[in-house]
């Protein structure tokens, strides 16, 4: 490969080996960068700054965290990766127990599928939440068996209270995406997108993306705005975002690229849409027919976040006004309403199916028909196997997250974090997709060089990029070199 200016001249290719071009690398592997085409780049950097729970093994062990925080700090205690089916007997820390560490600092626990928090008495008197506040649509605060509040916060109550600790000012989100940058490109990342542009204010975020471009960001970003924070009652609308667009003015270091929406919740909050039931559960949802026909199945359960006619409708403003719209679907009930909408707009071939993790045979065949791209996150295997296998049963959990079928369907797939939901190193990812742990069934592995593909050029490319992640001629150098201990750790 020869390389000027940032881009390369003569590309890795097997003719170029033939020539005799060889250089020694040192013993190391030259590969293109990884891409990140799905992940949460400024919430990653903000949570460097959180108290971080991943260590906890137990109730007591939070508790403690939480306590030597409250020591350390002033105002707001934050917690992330908070996971309640890690400690013993499964049970949810409790309001009253972080009452007991302090009733005047508002303290927040987040559960790490990012769907779920647990609070205390402070927190939920900030946010304005009391005994008679009555559940939000598509969200619920926990209740204990004597009927009061119990802290724990579901869904859109959870996302209620988190808008409400403070506001985080235009120069820390800079500071937090530089951090995130930078933690990012040490994984051998070139590209990221961030899949919630708007979350906490978008003017504010689209201008501290460009100032983290101009001030040297390690890495390209790419912005998929929430659908509410153009086209909702208090969004910037579609003439604004247009503005907002045309404000970066080095696309190819940070651009806009889509428009996110959330059809579901998580597997491990019981709120993915699935058919059927959860473990141990009666459905909770509704019976549905697909196309005329019953499913056969005892209905639904899970959290929709929008009725199907809405979810369609909003797609489709999006679709209509031009942007390529990236739809977070886990259960197969939410995954078969996401293609619903994405037949709706004609053209369902641009846009972008978002974790699909359960999928059966009949979705798979539904998918290489409107052929959206789709995005899997082989990490969550990894990390979350034991919540999948408490809320599924081992029978579903083994099928979760299908590659193998995906990619010999010829479905356009790319593989990515969701960080901060994990740690997100992509050779994590890759490892986890070409051997897939213990429960998971072995004949959805991938191959190394699939793998690494969708982490790569699939990633580029699901994002509107077709120059990255591929090392070809007049393309950006974005290369980097791994150890061959590193490489080989992954076959
Ligand atoms: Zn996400």
């Amino acid at each position: 490969m020869l390389v000027d200016a940032g881009r390369v001249l003569v590309a890795p290719t097997a003719e170029t080996l033939a020539a005799g071009e060889v250089v020694d690398c040192g013993g190391q592997v030259l590969l293109p960068k990884f891409i990140d085409a799905h992940c949460h780049i400024l919430p990653t950097g903000l949570d460097l700054l959180k108290l971080d729970l991943t260590a906890c093994q137990s109730q007591e062990e939070v508790l403690e965290a939480v306590r030597d925080r409250v020591a350390i700090t002033e105002g707001w205690v934050l917690a992330v990766q908070y996971d309640q089916t890690k400690y013993p007997g499964g049970r949810h820390i409790t309001r009253d127990e972080l009452d007991a560490i302090s009733c005047s600092r508002p303290i927040l626990l987040r559960h790490y599928n990012g769907h779920a928090s647990v609070g205390n008495s402070a927190a939920l008197e900030a946010a304005g939440v009391s005994e008679s506040t009555s559940d939000p649509a598509g969200g619920k605060y926990g209740r204990g068996a004597d009927g009061r509040l119990n802290g724990l916060l579901l869904e859109t109550a959870h996302e209620f209270v988190w808008e409400r600790t403070p506001k985080v000012s235009r120069e820390e989100m800079v500071e937090a995406i530089l951090a995130a940058g930078e933690k990012m490109a040490d994984l051998g990342i070139g590209m990221a997108a961030d899949m919630m542009t708007g979350r906490f204010n978008l003017e504010d975020e689209v201008w501290a993306y460009r100032e983290a471009a101009r001030r040297g960001c390690r890495i390209k970003t790419r912005l998929y705005v929430q659908w509410r924070e153009v086209f909702g009652p208090k969004g910037v609308g579609l003439q604004r975002l247009r503005e907002l667009e045309a404000s970066l003015d080095e696309p190819e270091q940070t651009r806009i690229c889509g428009i996110k929406l959330f059809a579901d919740g998580a597997i491990g909050s019981a709120t993915a849409a699935i058919y059927g039931s959860y473990s141990g559960r009666e459905a909770n949802g509704p019976k549905v027919t697909r196309h005329g026909r019953a499913t056969g199945l005892a209905g639904t359960s899970g959290q929709l976040i929008y009725s199907p006619e809405k979810l369609t409708d909003m797609t489709k403003v999006a679709s209509d006004a031009g942007y390529q719209v990236a739809i977070h679907a886990i259960g197969d009930y939410a995954s078969d309403l996401v293609l619903d909408a994405f037949e709706a707009t004609g053209c369902a071939d641009r846009h972008r199916l978002e974790h699909a993790m359960i999928l059966s045979d009949e979705q798979i065949e539904r998918v290489q028909k409107l052929n959206p791209f789709v995005t899997f996150q082989s990490e969550f295997l990894m990390r979350f196997g034991h919540a999948y296998r408490l809320q599924l049963g081992e029978d579903r959990t083994a099928k979760l997250k299908r590659s193998r079928s995906v990619l010999d369907a010829g479905i356009r797939l790319s593989y990515n974090s969701d960080r901060p939901i994990v740690p997100g190193d992509p050779l994590d990812g890759i490892r986890t997709a070409v051997h897939r742990p213990d429960g998971f069934d072995a004949g959805e592995n991938v191959t190394l060089a699939e793998a690494v593909r969708a982490y790569t050029v699939a990633g580029a490319a699901v994002c509107g990029d077709e120059t990255l992640g591929s090392l070809g001629a007049g393309e950006p150098a974005d290369y980097q070199l791994m150890s061959l201990s590193s490489w080989s750790a992954l076959l």
